[in-house]
């Protein structure tokens, strides 16, 4: 569709509704930093992060020296089975649509026969949702461990169970995270891993300029947080730098138990942190680590709709947040970039594809009367309205709709394919889950009030902007306005 509006983004870089948003009842805005002001070349960034928990499985003994990290195996949104070593993506209900065990995709029949009678219900410790693009180097690592342990080659560790496994991973990954090479690499070579935006610094001046206090809370460590948050903002800040952007500046935050615990904050002063509590009220312009957003919410003397809060991770930044302290919630999906851009180049093709679909459903609905008058006449009934009662005739018509359906479903297949592929070669689109939603869908309209791709796209919505949710459409809605919502 033509884009008019000379005051709009492009299409994919638009900030989408989910719970309508007016900016101008925001008073406050808080920042998660990795993947969020931070965004990293992800292919980079956890091939790195790869490496280091290669290199710790390989001291452990476990024979991973030839796997190589390969971004497109998995995606964010998919679900980890660690029952059995599975991969798989639901929609919004929880029903499997496709699943890869270990590296290697199911066809659709061992998907159906495995999970028919299976319902994902993420509060079971069996299932674990992949939260981040951090999640892609776990995710790839753990499928590539299940395909040793099958093959009998984890050597001594050939004990190991799928969970096991992922316990492993998992463990060996937080140790990589939080001991300092990883990050000090990072730290070492910004330009490598984290591309420059100079829209950026605006976006959030903007904000500042009309009165909203920012604050920035991640869980990063004050001594990546500052290199980092240095390189994506002081060029484009000549004379102030960064820490002028915030209020208040949170590191080791611990999200998500920041937004529902007690803990205390300490003083970061120069490069030091404290090692007692800070005292008394918090003090503006001052950096912390750890602390809660009970305390962050007194500071500004707010209520938690007047505070926004923008993040990458689907359960700690933007579930919890909205959950427990009914702030209100911004996600940042970098991937929807792509899945719109995907979807805009495939619109003709999926105005086709409806087309045959509702030609489809129309032989089929034929294809019912029809049986039902055969089944009608066999008991001596008059046939439903609109069919002739002749055994013959209908016999006949049947067959010609079989034909018809063969030529119809020859034309809708590699369309329907191709549709199922957009945004991603083997999981599709991240959003959809066959004609309906998937379970990330599902998460982010309960919990995040607007999703974009990244925190720029609020340039465009301007900090007195209004976001209204769309009229959810509902599968009685006449059929002109019947999207899949
Ligand atoms: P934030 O997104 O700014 O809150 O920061 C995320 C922090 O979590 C970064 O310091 C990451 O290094 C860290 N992190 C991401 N994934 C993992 C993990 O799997 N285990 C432990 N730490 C992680
Ligand atoms: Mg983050």
């Amino acid at each position: 569709m033509p884009n008019r509006d000379p005051f709009a983004p492009p299409p994919e870089r638009a900030v989408f509704c989910n719970r309508t948003l007016n900016m101008r009842s925001i008073q406050a805005i808080g920042f998660d930093m990795d993947y969020t002001l931070v965004h990293y070349d992800v292919v980079a960034w956890e091939a790195r992060a790869y490496a280091h928990v290669q290199q710790r499985l390989l001291q452990h003994g476990l024979p991973v020296r030839d796997l190589r990290f390969d971004p497109g195996l998995f995606a964010r949104g998919l679900i980890v089975d660690q029952q059995l070593g599975n991969i798989l993506k639901a929609n919004r209900f929880g029903y499997v649509t496709q699943a890869a065990h270990g590296t290697r995709m199911l066809a659709h029949e061992a998907v159906r026969k495995t999970y028919s009678q299976v319902w994902v219900d993420l509060s079971e410790k069996r299932w674990v949702f992949l939260n981040t693009l951090f999640s892609l180097s776990e995710a790839c690592l753990y499928g590539q461990l299940v395909d040793l342990h099958d093959a009998g080659r984890l050597g001594r560790d050939r004990a190991l169970d799928y969970r096991g496994i992922y316990e492993l991973v998992g463990e060996t990954m937080d140790a990589a995270h939080l001991e300092g090479e990883l990050k000090a690499e990072i730290v070492a070579d910004p330009a490598r891993y984290v591309p420059l935006e100079p829209e950026l610094a605006q976006t959030l001046l903007d904000l500042k300029h009309a009165g909203k206090k920012l604050f920035l809370a991640t869980n990063s460590e004050w001594h990546y947080t500052r290199p980092m948050m240095s390189w994506a903002f002081d060029r484009f800040l000549p004379g102030s730098g960064w820490r002028s952007l915030f209020d208040l500046v949170i590191v080791q935050a611990k999200k998500p138990s920041f937004f529902d615990g007690e803990q205390p904050f300490f003083a970061v002063v120069g490069d030091r942190v404290a090692t007692e509590p800070h005292p008394g009220p918090l003090q503006p312009g001052q950096a912390y680590k750890g602390g809660n957003a009970q305390l962050v919410q007194e500071h500004f003397g707010l209520a938690g709709e007047e505070i926004l809060y923008v993040g990458d991770h689907v359960y700690a930044d933007v579930h919890v947040s909205s959950q427990i302290r009914r702030w209100r919630t911004a996600l940042v999906l970098r991937e929807v970039e792509d899945e719109v851009r995907h979807e805009q180049a495939f619109a003709p093709d999926q105005a086709r594809l409806l087309q045959l679909m509702q030609q489809k459903e129309r032989l089929d609905h034929e294809q019912a009367a029809l049986r039902l008058t055969l089944q009608r006449l066999e008991h001596r009934q008059a046939p439903p309205n609109g069919v002739a009662a002749n055994a013959h005739g209908v016999h006949e018509r049947l067959r010609a709709l079989r034909t018809e359906t063969e030529a119809l479903d020859h034309q809708i297949a590699p369309l329907a394919r191709a549709a199922g592929e957009l945004g991603h070669p083997r999981w599709g689109p991240l959003m959809r889950a066959g004609n309906d939603k998937s379970r990330l869908a599902r998460q982010i309209e309960r919990h995040a009030d607007v999703y974009t791709s990244r925190v720029s796209n609020f340039l465009w919505l301007t900090p007195f902007g209004y976001l209204r949710a769309a009229r959810g459409s509902l599968p009685h809605d006449p059929p002109a306005t019947s999207q899949p919502r």
